[in-house]
């Protein structure tokens, strides 16, 4: 099977500017800055994404996005972050290796958009309350 760039990147096949790595995790700039400091972290075991990855090997991953969030707070200015991974091409997965990206924040929307709109008309939410509780 054809590696994906981010294994490319733990082999050191692929350069990247590193912000942190230990046995398990590793952090760097997104190559697309989609606002100043954007960064990726990812386990340097190979998982599809956050929904196939075992949760000890999560958390180790939303740990260090954690404290990249609390730099770009602290030390870039940033005014919020938005922590964020995405789960299969429907969601906009590109790179299928586990990632959060850190995104900070600072005025306005910059590079990024997110829009939540209210979609709830004519849904059920009991039923669809009902539904997925019954699998947790
Ligand atoms: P996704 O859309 O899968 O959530 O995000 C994948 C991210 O990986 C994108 O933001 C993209 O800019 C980033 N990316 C893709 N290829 C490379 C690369 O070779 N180096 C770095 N640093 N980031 C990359």
């Amino acid at each position: 099977m054809e590696k994906d760039v981010f294994c490319k990147i733990i082999d050191g096949e692929i350069p990247c500017y590193k912000l942190y790595e230990d046995a398990d995790v590793l952090a760097f700039l997104d190559i697309s800055q989609v606002t100043k400091g954007h960064a990726l972290v990812i386990p340097k075991k190979h998982y599809d994404n956050f929904l196939s990855i075992p949760q000890e090997e999560m958390h180790k991953v939303m740990d260090v996005a954690q404290r990249i969030g609390q730099v770009a707070i602290k030390l870039l200015g940033a005014r919020g972050v938005n922590i964020l991974t995405n789960c299969y091409e429907a969601a906009g997965q590109t790179v299928k290796h586990f990632h959060v990206h850190v995104i900070p924040r600072y005025e306005g929307n910059e590079g990024f958009i997110l829009e939540m709109k209210n979609n709830s008309e004519g849904l059920n939410l009991p039923a669809i309350a009902k539904e997925i509780k019954k699998e947790l």
